[in-house]
């Protein structure tokens, strides 16, 4: 799940770390209110869950109260990465001396939280990453120990050789994993990590995502979550208990088993077509639930055609059948379908389906390249 700049800088603060004040506002009027309160230059930021919001126009200096809302008016009118801003964050500004980059994402080959930390930080990070890896360090933490001040020191000293801003920064870092470990962090970072003139290490910006499968120990910070900022189709997916990601390819994939659903899509790219979604209807499926992940893949117009790929065990191919029936009569599809089922009642299923003009497939290999030959007008490799 992610959370907003604001949600994050609220969870670092109370685990120590140094970050100007700051409050929300949903209007420019709310902005200017908030940045006369300061009486001091402010920086209107956009609140969505994407990064880059500064080259995208959505971090802006406002000298005084006027220039606050006008700026907000702007960047409320923004949409960045498709996701529409709705609030801003006002803070007032800090002089910056320097911007350094630090941050923990949990890395699967490692199996550990990985610390980077990086002085060339700011918005360019993508790039450094990018060519002059070099200046980022990467550090893999024990998970039983958490991060050490030695280690901790360590990276600090790559950032800073100023010993005050060495140790600022190292019990910054020790903080930052803190917040992490102790809110279900899939990912925490701080970037910039500034230097004032007068040497100070302040944090500017935050962000964090949380697992998913921590939200359900974590009440209060399942509660972050801001539904109008995600996407309408991931939001519609999770309140039917599909497992749903959205991509970018043309074929439509409803399948039953997180394994299965990669093997489909892996078989869709193999026979030349893109998935347009990775969509997981679980093991016991009922018919609302396919009725909901057709009504989410339909609404994507790169769809050009729809592949159901059902294994039966304990999902019920009857079931299925009844939701592909069922959705198809309250919204008549407007592209090809092309459904693969075997396994647990089959037969009522194919019976089901044929009475309403629909057939089933039983080889998937089979299915998978019609449903590409489909999508791609027989194009396809
Ligand atoms: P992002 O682009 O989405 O990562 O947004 P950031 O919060 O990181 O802001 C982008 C850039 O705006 C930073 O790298 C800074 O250069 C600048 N910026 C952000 N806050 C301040 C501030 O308080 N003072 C000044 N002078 N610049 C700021
Ligand atoms: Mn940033």
């Amino acid at each position: 799940m992610n959370i907003h700049e604001y949600q994050a800088k609220e969870i670092f603060r109370k685990y120590g770390i140094p970050i100007p004040p700051g409050e929300v506002a949903t209007t420019p009027e709310e902005a200017e209110a908030i940045a006369r309160k300061y009486g001091t230059t402010v920086v209107v930021k956009a609140q969505v869950h994407a990064g880059g919001r500064g080259k995208a126009g959505g971090v802006k200096l406002a000298k005084t109260p006027a220039e606050a809302r006008d700026v907000a008016t702007k960047i409320l009118q923004l949409t960045i990465k498709g996701l529409p801003v709705e609030k801003v964050l006002v803070t007032p500004a800090a002089d910056i001396a320097s911007e350094a980059y630090v941050g923990i994402i949990v890395d699967r080959a490692s199996k550990k939280p990985v610390f980077m930390a990086s002085p060339a930080g700011g918005i360019d990070i993508e790039e450094v990453a990018a060519k002059t890896p070099d200046k980022i360090l990467r550090h893999p933490i024990d998970p039983r120990y958490g991060l050490r001040t030695y280690e901790a020191m360590q990276l600090a000293f790559f950032l800073y050789s100023d010993i005050k801003q060495v140790r600022a920064a190292a019990r910054i870092l020790q903080q930052l994993y803190a917040a992490f470990s102790g809110n279900g962090g899939s990912l925490a970072e701080i970037n910039p990590l500034v230097t004032t003139p007068t040497g100070e290490v302040v944090a500017l910006d935050a962000k964090m995502v949380i697992d998913d499968n921590e939200l359900e120990r974590r009440p209060d910070i399942a509660e972050l979550r801001d539904e109008s900022a995600e996407d309408p189709s991931e939001v519609e997916a999770r309140k039917a208990s599909l497992t749903f990601i959205k991509l970018d390819g043309n074929v439509g994939c409803v399948v039953n088993g997180a394994g299965l659903a990669m093997a489909t899509m892996d078989l869709v790219k193999y026979y030349g077509g893109d998935p347009a979604n990775f969509l997981d209807i679980g093991g016991s499926s009922n018919p609302e639930k396919v009725v909901a992940a057709l009504r989410i893949i339909t609404r994507e117009p790169n769809v050009k055609a729809i592949l159901f790929n059902i294994f039966g065990g304990i999902t019920r191919t009857d079931d299925v059948a009844n939701g592909i029936v069922s959705a198809i009569s309250e919204n008549p599809l407007r592209i090809p379908l092309v459904i693969r089922l075997t396994g647990t009642n089959e037969e009522i299923a194919v019976k089901i389906l044929e009475k309403n003009g629909l057939s089933a497939m039983t080889d998937m290999d089979e299915a998978v390249k019609k449903a590409v030959a489909l999508a791609t007008g027989g194009k396809a490799a």
